[in-house]
C-alpha cells in the first residue's frame, strides 16, 4: 500500500505565495478517479496539517476552503497536506457514498459494525480503497492535526480523545460554535484518535449551500490558527 501512494510528484510555484507547492496522486478509488494530495509548504516542515475537502459527496463546500489553502502561507515549520476529496466519486456524482454505495465515514477500522441504509458500513472494516487510502496517507504522514469537513450541522464537532482548546480555537476563529456530539461508528477521526494519540482529528460540520468569500476566509484562518 505505501508503494502505491508515490504514484506522481509535480513540483511548482504557488501562484499568491512563496509557499512552494507539490502535488501527488496517493490512490484511486473504486472508479479509478486519482485521490490527490497537495503538499502546501515546506516538505521537511516537522509539522503537518492535513485537511479534508470532502469526504461525503453531498457534502462539498469545504472543498472551497481546500482550493483556497494552495494559496496560504504556513508558519514557520508547518505544512499543510490538502485532499480536496477522499471520495472522489460521490464528490463527481453527487452521492453521500461511494461508488460501491458505502458510507467511507462507517468504514474504518476503529469502533466499526455493520450498519445499511444511508450509514451503509460495508461488508468488513476498510472494505473499500478510498478507505484504505486515507488509512495509508495518514500512517505515513502522521499529521498532528486533521480536519475533516462535513455538511450541514453548522457546528465543531468535540472529538474525545483529541485537544479540545485547539478544536475550540478553530471554531472561536471561524465563528462557529463547538458541541460534543454521540460517538459513532467506523469514522475517520475516531480511527485518527485511536490510532494516532496525541494527534487530533476532529470534524467541522459547515453550514448548508455554499460558502461565502468571506466564510472561506474564516476558515482558511481557522486552519492556520491551529496550525501552530
Ligand atoms: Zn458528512
Amino acid at each position: 500500500m505505501l508503494a502505491a501512494l508515490a504514484l506522481a510528484l509535480v513540483v511548482s510555484p504557488s501562484a499568491a505565495s512563496a509557499a512552494p507547492i507539490q502535488a501527488e496522486i496517493v490512490g484511486r478509488s473504486v472508479r479509478d478517479r486519482p485521490i490527490r494530495l497537495v503538499r502546501v509548504g515546506d516538505p521537511a516542515a516537522p509539522r503537518k496539517v492535513l485537511v479534508v475537502g470532502c469526504i461525503h459527496g453531498t457534502e462539498t463546500a469545504g472543498i472551497a476552503v481546500t482550493k483556497a489553502l494552495r494559496r496560504a502561507d504556513p508558519p514557520a515549520g508547518v505544512q499543510l497536506l490538502v485532499v480536496d476529496a477522499i471520495n472522489p466519486d460521490g464528490c463527481a456524482r453527487g452521492t453521500r457514498h461511494n461508488a460501491r454505495g458505502v458510507d467511507l465515514n462507517r468504514n474504518f477500522p476503529w469502533g466499526w459494525r455493520p450498519l445499511d441504509g444511508v450509514f451503509e458500513s460495508g461488508p468488513r472494516p476498510s472494505s473499500e480503497p478510498e478507505t484504505r487510502v486515507a488509512q495509508a496517507l495518514i500512517l505515513r504522514e502522521r499529521p498532528s492535526v486533521t480536519i475533516w469537513y462535513h455538511q450541514a450541522l453548522n457546528w465543531v464537532d468535540l472529538q474525545p480523545g483529541s485537544r479540545t482548546r485547539l478544536m475550540r480555537r478553530y471554531a472561536r476563529v471561524a465563528g462557529m460554535r463547538a458541541t460534543r456530539t454521540p460517538l459513532l461508528p467506523g469514522t475517520v477521526a475516531r480511527w485518527q484518535n485511536h490510532r494516532l494519540p496525541g494527534r487530533t482529528a476532529f470534524v467541522v460540520e459547515l453550514p448548508a449551500g455554499r460558502l461565502s468569500p468571506a466564510a472561506v476566509f474564516a476558515h482558511r484562518r481557522a486552519i492556520l490558527a491551529v496550525a501552530r
